[in-house]
């Protein structure tokens, strides 16, 4: 019989895949054809998954939908959204229920996402060994122990804590056999292998491992992205990918300088070499750079070499350090008061700090500083709450320019703002912007999100109804101006 890496293979074969060792990175997806933008290069359930937020109500355990949700009446920690998807589950969760069922409510507090990924994993391990469930080609716990686990990386005080969630797991199953150190090396497999579900909107849900998905690489430019589907994994083509070209995807916000993604990568324990990473110097000074002093000009300013200056690389006229220092206390301070504002709900207070803050940031960064972007998100979540739309979109529209530097071209966060940008045109009776905005964010989410999810069937009826009214508009205008000629 074919070993479980030969038959991986072989069902990667068949989709014009392979896995291949790939130098300096371990293994690595290939593809062994051509993909083109939006088609799916594989698609995945999870090994284990779980929501994010366990006892309370969140999202079903089987599909991650948000609404019509019931509690297990048995273990009362799970939800579902319907009996077919609790009768989906039913096979792992009974066992499951049974034990935490079984558990104090103090002990029941302790169920974070992650010991209960881990409860889950053991008991569809067992289940799968008993033939009580399938297993597949792409779904066989072979794949879970060939995920690296980097335990000789990982510091002794998280190696302590990895016991000790081992154990806790060996207390909420109290019947298995469990090898205690092989479960603490899964948790460190988690840490950098599992994957946190995403709604459409790219808003955590939960987390799932998905041992296939994760032999994929990082890339902070990369060529495919994953979305779900409720749980299911989607990787797409970004743009053409060759053959024998690497598939990847990108594992953190890449909207940031090449340092912070740098440090936001530590915990998968390799350093990014992407193109990025090797040759943006000039790109990160203009993401983290000062403006110049010339409101007309758009050079971005680098430090002096004694200090006490910045000089713009554009016109060379000069800031000084210590104006810039004192722009940069006066948003620390206010940033303070808006986030007490925020904490204490008083979202109006909040969103007028923040205007400043905004009107502060452009005057001392660059126009594509990221600091300014965040605000900008910030600002447009803040007039979303509030509903004023008008607002609302003036932000919305100020941040698309520099997810579009950031950004490879059909990135869904692009795709994303155009959809809100079209969604607030909407409301505003904007209809002819709306139109315009709804089919960029179409043309983008189609390749990212494909076509077939309720998601985008709700973007394509918006658009349809844009297009319904922009041509109606145009032919009662025509009507109009006959009746006068
Ligand atoms: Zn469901
Ligand atoms: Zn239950
Ligand atoms: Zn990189
Ligand atoms: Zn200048």
């Amino acid at each position: 019989m074919a070993s479980w890496a030969e038959q991986l293979q072989r069902e990667l074969a068949g989709r014009g895949l392979a896995v291949a060792s790939i130098p300096g990175k371990g293994r690595g997806l290939v593809a062994s054809r051509t993909f083109f933008p939006g088609e799916v290069i594989i698609s995945q359930e999870p090994y284990t998954s779980t929501p994010n937020k366990i006892l309370v109500r969140s999202s079903c355990d089987h599909c991650f939908a948000s609404s019509n949700l019931r509690k297990c009446s048995a273990c009362r920690v799970t939800w579902y959204c319907s009996s077919d998807c609790q009768k989906e589950e039913w096979k792992l969760h009974q066992l499951e229920c049974r034990v935490m069922a079984a558990l104090t409510e103090d002990r029941k507090k302790m169920l974070t996402p992650t010991i209960r990924l881990m409860v889950r994993l053991v008991l569809k391990r067992k289940l799968q060994n008993e033939k009580a469930i399938p297993s597949s080609n792409i779904d066989n716990y072979y794949l879970v122990e060939a995920l690296e686990s980097h335990i000789s990386k990982v510091d002794e005080n998280q190696l302590v804590l990895y016991a000790q969630m081992a154990n806790l797991v060996s207390l909420i199953l109290p019947s298995h056999e469990l090898d205690l150190k092989e479960i603490a090396h899964t948790f460190s497999k988690f840490a950098c292998n599992a994957h946190t579900i995403c709604d459409p909107e790219l808003r955590p849900l939960g987390t799932g491992l998905y041992p296939v998905i994760s032999i994929i690489n990082h890339s902070c430019v990369p060529n495919a992205v994953l979305i779900f589907d409720g749980r299911t994994a989607y990787v797409r083509a970004l743009q053409p990918i060759g053959k024998d070209e690497e598939v990847s995807i990108s594992y953190i916000e890449t909207a940031a300088v090449t340092k912070k993604r740098q440090n936001d990568l530590k915990q998968y324990f390799f350093t990014c070499t992407c193109p990025r990473c090797l040759k943006d110097s000039e790109e990160d000074a203009i993401l983290e750079s000062y403006r110049c002093k010339n409101q007309a000009c758009d050079g971005f300013l680098l430090p002096e070499s004694g200090g006490k200056s910045y000089t713009c690389q554009k016109c060379s006229i000069s800031r000084d350090e210590e104006e810039i220092k004192k722009m940069t206390r006066e948003i620390l301070l206010l940033s303070d008061k808006a986030s007490s504002f925020v904490s204490s709900g008083n979202t109006t207070e909040a969103g007028s700090i923040y205007e400043k803050i905004e009107q502060l940031e452009q005057n001392l960064y660059h126009a594509f500083s990221i600091t300014l972007l965040h605000t900008r998100e910030t600002l447009l979540k803040v007039h979303m709450e509030l509903q004023d739309w008008q607002t609302a979109l003036t932000y919305c529209r100020l941040t698309i320019p520099v997810y579009e530097r950031v950004y490879p071209p059909s990135h869904p966060m692009i795709g994303l703002q155009f959809y809100t940008c079209g969604k607030l045109e909407w409301l505003l009776e904007c209809t002819e912007d709306a139109l315009k905005s709804l089919t960029r964010a179409a043309d983008i989410l189609g390749i990212t999100h494909g076509t077939k999810s309720q998601f985008m069937k709700e973007l394509f009826g918006k658009l349809e109804e844009a297009r319904a009214e922009v041509s109606f508009k145009l032919s009662s205008s025509r009507g109009h101006d006959e009746q006068f000629s």
